[in-house]
């Protein structure tokens, strides 16, 4: 049988820690499409390609190797997944990921790995353009306070100094775009199991979604 699951939400929703738990209780292979668009955000950051030169982004997107290394982002032969989550990058990629000719490019690329692998994908337009046709359908929220405090204390824990409301504001900035974007904006697909984790811990959110998996597999 095979299975593919969508997780669609708003940035710092918990998406990513919980697809990857998600991924390794099911055995699916994880594959975090926001890495994709900051590795090119990354990439053409380095090279002064602006995200308004749209031919050059798009040549240079076509010309990296992409490449997923367990839960680690390969570009060439560059490990670039501690990179690709600088400041700088997550305050620019929503403009990247905004030209919709670069989004093809990516799409076309994500629904490749989901038809050889039984996959668990997480991103902002999974279930409503990427995988319209995935087995199961969640789109996880918080309320935002809760999601800037969680990436709050995630850099705190890392060191990292940086002020809540910087945070706050660059992740309603963030929002902002990607629900306004034209093509494949972040929303909900009609047909989501949408989970509220602003009081939920993380196992509860990996139960709820294990049991809506768990039945699924079951009645296939
Ligand atoms: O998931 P993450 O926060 O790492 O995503 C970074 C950015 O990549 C998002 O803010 C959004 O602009 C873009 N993105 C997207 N479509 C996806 C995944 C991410 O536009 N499927």
């Amino acid at each position: 049988m095979h299975i593919s699951i969508a997780i669609d939400g708003p940035a710092g929703a918990g998406k990513s820690t919980i697809a990857s738990i998600v991924a390794s209780k099911f055995d699916l292979v994880y594959i975090n499409t926001g890495s994709m668009y900051r590795a090119i955000t990354l990439i053409a950051m380095r090279n002064k390609i602006s995200h308004t030169d749209v031919k050059s982004v798009c040549e240079l997107a076509k010309s990296l190797k992409i490449r997923f290394k367990g839960e680690n982002i390969i570009v060439n032969d560059e490990d670039v997944s501690i990179d690709t989550r600088s400041i700088n990058v997550t305050n620019a990629v929503s403009n990247y990921a905004s030209i919709p000719e670069l989004r093809e490019i990516l799409v076309r690329l994500q629904r490749d790995i989901s038809n050889e692998y039984d996959v668990v994908m997480d991103g902002r337009d999974i279930g409503t353009v990427v995988l319209k046709d995935a087995d199961i359908k969640f789109f996880l929220t918080a309320d935002i306070r809760e999601r800037a405090r969680r990436r709050f204390q995630e850099f705190k824990e890392k060191g990292i100094n940086v002020e809540y409301n910087k945070i706050l504001n660059d992740i309603i900035k963030r929002d902002y775009i990607d629900s306004h974007r034209k093509l494949s904006p972040l929303k909900k697909a009609q047909d989501a199991i949408e989970i509220d984790s602003s009081r939920l811990d993380i196992n509860e959110v990996v139960d709820m979604m294990s049991k809506y998996i768990m039945d699924y597999i079951k009645s296939n």
